[in-house]
């Protein structure tokens, strides 16, 4: 009988994805309105017992673990054949993978191997209580309509995008199963050969963490103006955003792209230059503290849903904002 709402715990280099304590929150929520235990799958390399530690005292009832040298590269064809034999042995009722490029991997693999349904890129979740079903709602059909999506096979299978659940909280109390699953040389035979590495380099201020946001869009007009916003960012110790067109016409690389198809953001700040507010990009930005907008168009979506809107031309304002913090900047120095 298929019981547990369990989740993909992933290992991201130095430790534990935060998206790993994100999906343990959701999954304790809903395990608790199931009357059932949260699990958690770990692939991780050798001697991670205390990252194992870790997930239970942030919610997960067990944890079911694989370390293994072959988990220092990411080897999705392994790692897709040994998460489906987890699932097959402990059948999960739910099961959620974070919707990072790993979790965007393997979540379909496994959907594969064990012919399952798979809803990708859920904002929220609800249970219906009467047949434990979950109900899964994700932006639709143009990102129109918020799609109640219910898989028709078991384990329920989702995929949630960092930062659209809070993290969950430790509680160094808890305790849990920490239990090594047994594996066999032939199971970490790879088909993939890595010649070489090239590592990413980090963005100075992480999107998805970020406090403060400084979004733009199409209406920034060129490239060249568009990198201003890198200047406001730097004063305001932000992290720079985008709206799709602005990613596909090259103006900055998509890592920063907002919205259905980027990052999820909550930042204490956001300020938008040049953006309609599609809800495409809107659903992107989770439980906002302030929303700055400027836009020629006070009838823009996004200029309706700020709490200050500047109605103009970004090519006056932002000058006169990174002119006048500037200053502010230079008063404080003389303080
Ligand atoms: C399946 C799908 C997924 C998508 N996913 C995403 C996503 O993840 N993220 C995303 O952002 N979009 C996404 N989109 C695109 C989305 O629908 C919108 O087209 C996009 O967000 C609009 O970007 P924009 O606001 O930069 O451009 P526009 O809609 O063209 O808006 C530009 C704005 O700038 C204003 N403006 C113009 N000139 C000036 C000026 N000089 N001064 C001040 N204001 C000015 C205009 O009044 C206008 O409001 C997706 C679309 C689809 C179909």
């Amino acid at each position: 009988m298929a019981e547990g709402v369990a989740i993909f715990a992933e290992w991201a280099e130095e430790g534990l994805h935060p998206v790993s304590l994100e999906l343990l929150s959701e999954a304790r929520l809903l395990a608790d309105e199931l009357e059932d235990k949260v699990q958690a799958y770990f692939l991780a390399p050798p001697d991670k017992e205390t990252q194992a530690e870790i997930l239970i005292r942030h919610g997960a009832d067990e944890v079911f673990y694989v370390f293994h040298q072959c988990f220092e590269d990411f080897l999705d064809d392994v790692a897709s054949h040994i998460l489906a034999k987890m699932i097959r042995e402990n059948s999960p009722e739910i099961l959620l993978f974070p919707a990072t490029a790993r979790g965007q991997a393997l979540a379909p693999r496994v959907a594969g191997y064990l012919r399952l349904g798979l809803t990708a890129h859920c904002i929220a979740f609800e249970i219906r209580k009467e047949d434990r079903t979950l109900v899964q709602i994700r932006p639709s059909f143009g990102e129109n309509v918020m799609a109640r999506i219910i898989s028709l096979t078991k384990p329920q299978m989702a995929t949630v995008r960092p930062g659209v659940f809070s993290k969950a909280k430790e509680d160094p109390t808890r305790t849990g199963r920490i239990k090594k699953i047994p594996l066999s040389d032939e199971e970490v035979k790879s088909a993939l050969h890595i010649f070489k590495k090239h590592p990413r380099k980090a963005p100075k201020v992480d999107l998805a963490q970020a406090r403060v946001v400084i979004a733009g869009g199409r209406g920034m007009g060129t490239k060249e103006f568009f990198a201003k916003l890198y200047e406001l960012a730097e004063l305001l110790e932000g992290a720079v955003g985008a709206t799709r067109p602005v990613c596909h016409l090259g103006w900055i690389s998509e890592e920063h792209m907002i919205g259905v198809s980027g990052h999820t953001i909550s930042p204490k700040l956001y300020l938008g230059f040049g953006i309609s507010g599609a809800i495409h990009h809107l659903v992107g930005i989770r439980n906002p503290g302030l929303i700055v907008a400027v836009n020629k168009d006070p009838e823009a979506p996004l200029m309706k849903k700020a709490d200050v809107a500047v109605v103009g031309d970004v090519r006056e304002i932002l000058p006169l904002l990174i002119r006048r913090l500037k200053e502010l900047k230079g008063e404080s120095h003389e303080a």
